[in-house]
């Protein structure tokens, strides 16, 4: 019963939004999703954040692609304007689906065997099941013929985990959000959990309830600031100085664990004599921090039994976003806090299955599992695998796979065809006008999603998917565990669902595919994909996964509950230590100046999802945020004299938007915060494309912006 209401029927799933991995039970009736309830899932203990309970009605969505769609001949892919949802009679053409796929196929195959493997290029999603990823990626390897395939990781913690694999030799995390519970510090930085993991929120708070001391460190100081023991607003772009600043206050004060240092790390000195120019009373004036704070922060990190760190975008998307995460890493090092329950990293994914199709091999330098595309052996025995002969260099990743496709007929590697799923470049990915322009010069774009997102306006072929609850599949969280959602609806009139798209694609590229089985054969691809991931997932096998759910790995046997906690004896590295790499100061890439003298930073809030293609078509969602809105202190209104409720003009050297104001005195002076889920005010036609150097990041959390008064929102 929901109410009043006798539902039709239950079916368990994960909810399909963030990286804490929500249990929920879709209730359905008539065919049609009426509520969701929590389950005792792992991570949320039948908890839910408003996302979960109430964004599920997306699915019913009038707008919602029901037929194959053909772009009509002769009408022009417009990319200046912001496309937005609505009609799209006079742009395509309804077409069968024999039609739509020999024509998507049909035309990759071509451009390959023209110009070149390199010539086509693929992003999957991090928004579809593993077994999704991890047949998107092959298709990618074997049958487009290179590893130019990457997804929104790359968008989001592609320089923490480049850092991890260099420093701990594992891109996941060390410890579950939960394990908050046995930690006496939580420094949680550049992360807003109440609005982007709400749950995991909810046991930081009650953390702090018995006892623990949260530090947040963030330029902007969110809801989670109200159960801190001590907030660290520190100046945008500052990372670094104020982390190095810990670490040498912890080995200036005598409170380095020489024990671990001794038995578990490597390049010690090289660490401890770069950060010997990093005091905290010379870095006050950089970080904005009292050094006094700092020795007090860095004292109480360093003596604590147990000392976590969870971090988010804020920490990655930098061009020092890699550097960011070394100084972590370093900082639990010398500290001795990594490695046992209460105590370690904890970088917190973002979307629902960020972390799984990063496992799955969705990444252009990384077959499944982290096996590099160039490690010779990694090598011999996927193309042993999958019996074929593999492309041996990394492929591009996402930015410089939209650089690719606007290079020169001239370049051999130029990107001319692409296969999108359920992934939106046209609204995630930096300076808009250029990643738009990119795929709008494309010779040949497919795109499989569930909604005409700004991305399919682009499109030569839009192919319509199965939504989430329409499915059967894996996902694996933040926390290391892999779950089981299954299927609670049809997919509307002809949508069909991903896995049997990707395989009708492979069919017609020439691969003899064959998963036998229900749903698409969704059972016999994650037994492939459990065999490629080797050890990893080896104890959780679908029979299983059926039975519980959630299984945690690394998991090695059937009898084996997972390992919540990770690096207890040893590092997967190559000596089996910790490898410490020292950073120093590396400024944004674009800087504030007179012309553009504020700093936007861009992210989420907690009513809406990522590029809003579903929360902002959830009716409740929509409701409780139906605009966009710029977020700004009272201070800066005042000296602008604005308003909340006004209307402005937030410009960088690449785009602008009109927006309405917000007050947030949470938002540091000199800087705007503006959500970037919103296609009418899209935040990323103003963000900058300039990468880290190793995770190939943009730096989505830092550009120069002026403020005008007026504009049409
Ligand atoms: Fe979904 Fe994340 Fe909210 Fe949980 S916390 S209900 S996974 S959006």
């Amino acid at each position: 019963h929901i109410g009043s209401q006798i539902v039709d029927r239950k079916v368990d799933s994960v909810c399909p939004f963030c990286g804490v991995g929500c249990l929920i039970t879709y209730n359905v009736k008539d065919e049609k999703i009426v509520s969701v309830e929590g389950r005792d899932g792992p991570a949320n203990h039948s908890r839910l954040c408003v996302k979960g309970r109430f964004g599920f009605d997306y699915a019913h969505h009038p707008q919602r692609l029901t037929v194959p769609l053909i772009r009509k001949a002769g009408v022009p892919k417009a990319y200046g304007d912001t496309p937005r949802p609505g009609d799209w009679h006079e742009t395509f053409r309804e077409a069968t689906w024999d039609e739509a796929l020999a024509l998507a196929a049909g035309k990759l195959r071509s451009l390959r065997d023209t110009h070149g493997k390199k010539s086509l290029a693929g992003f999957g999603s991090a928004k579809g099941s593993n077994e999704e990823a991890y047949l998107f990626q092959k298709l990618v390897r074997t049958g487009f013929g290179s590893n130019n395939v990457d997804h929104c990781t790359r968008l989001c913690h592609a320089s923490s985990v480049a850092a991890l694999l260099e420093g701990v030799g594992s891109g996941a995390v060390s410890n579950q959000v939960n394990d908050v519970e046995h930690a006496e510090v939580i420094l949680i930085i550049g992360s807003n959990p109440t609005a982007n993991h709400p749950v995991a929120a909810t046991w930081m708070k009650n953390a702090a309830k018995r006892g623990a001391k949260i530090v947040l460190a963030d330029p902007r100081i969110t809801d989670l600031g109200k159960h801190a023991w001590r907030t660290l607003q520190f100046k945008a772009d500052t990372d670094v100085a104020m982390l190095n600043a810990l670490i040498h206050a912890v080995i200036d004060e005598g409170l380095v664990d020489e024990e671990f240092i001794r038995n578990r790390a490597s390049n010690y000195e090289a660490l401890r004599d770069n950060v010997k120019g990093y005091s905290p009373e010379a870095m006050a004036p950089i970080c904005g921090i009292p050094a006094g704070t700092l020795r007090e922060v860095a004292r109480a990190f360093a003596t604590a039994k147990g000392a976590m760190i969870l971090w988010g975008m804020g920490i990655s998307q930098h061009v020092h976003g890699t550097d960011n995460a070394r100084c972590l890493i370093a900082l639990v090092t010398v500290t001795g806090q990594i490695g046992k329950p209460g105590s370690g990293l904890h970088p917190l994914r973002g979307q629902n299955n960020v972390q799984g199709a990063s496992d799955a091999g969705l990444i252009p330098m990384m077959f499944p599992n982290y096996q590099r595309v160039d490690n010779a052996s990694a090598h011999a025995w996927f193309e042993d695998f999958w019996h074929t002969k593999l492309d041996e260099k990394p492929g591009y990743t996402v930015v410089e796979i939209m650089h690719k496709a606007l290079a020169p007929d001239s370049d051999p590697h130029k990107i001319r065809g692409m296969y999108i799923m359920g992934e939106n470049p046209a609204m995630s990915d930096p300076d808009l006008n250029h990643a738009r322009h990119a795929l709008a010069s494309l010779e040949h774009l497919v795109v499989q999603d569930i909604f005409m997102t700004e991305t399919a306006w682009l499109a030569d072929v839009v192919l319509p998917a199965s939504a989430w609850p329409e499915k059967t599949g894996t996902v694996s969280n933040t926390d290391r565990m892999v779950q089981l959602g299954k299927r609670a609806l049809d997919p509307p009139g002809q949508a069909k669902a991903d896995l049997w798209i990707i395989q009708e694609i492979a069919h017609r590229m020439g691969l003899q595919w064959n998963y036998e089985g229900v749903e698409s054969g969704v059972a016999a691809v994650y037994d492939e994909m459990r065999l490629a991931m080797h050890a990893a997932i080896k104890g959780i096998t679908w029979e299983r996964l059926q039975r519980e759910s959630s299984v945690t790995y690394p998991c090695l046997a059937e009898d084996d509950p997972g390992q919540p906690t990770v690096f207890i004896e040893n590092f997967p590295t190559a000596t089996g230590r910790v490898k410490l790499v020292p950073a120093d100061i590396i400024p944004a890439d674009e800087r504030p100046d007179a012309e553009y003298p504020f700093v936007l930073i861009t992210g989420r809030q907690l009513e809406h999802w990522h590029t809003g293609s579903m929360t902002r078509r959830a009716t409740v969602l929509d409701a409780l945020e139906p605009m966009a809105t710029a977020s700004m202190c009272q201070a800066d209104l005042g000296k602008l004299g604005l308003e909340a409720g006004d209307v402005v003009t937030i410009a960088s050297r690449r785009g602008e938007v009109a927006i309405h104001l917000r007050r947030d005195d949470g938002t540091p002076q000199g800087a705007v915060f503006v959500p970037f889920a919103y296609y009418e005010a899209a935040a990323n036609l103003m963000t900058n494309a300039a990468l880290d150097p190793f995770g190939k990041i943009p730096e989505f959390k830092y550009c120069a912006v002026c403020i005008q008064r007026g504009g049409m929102p």
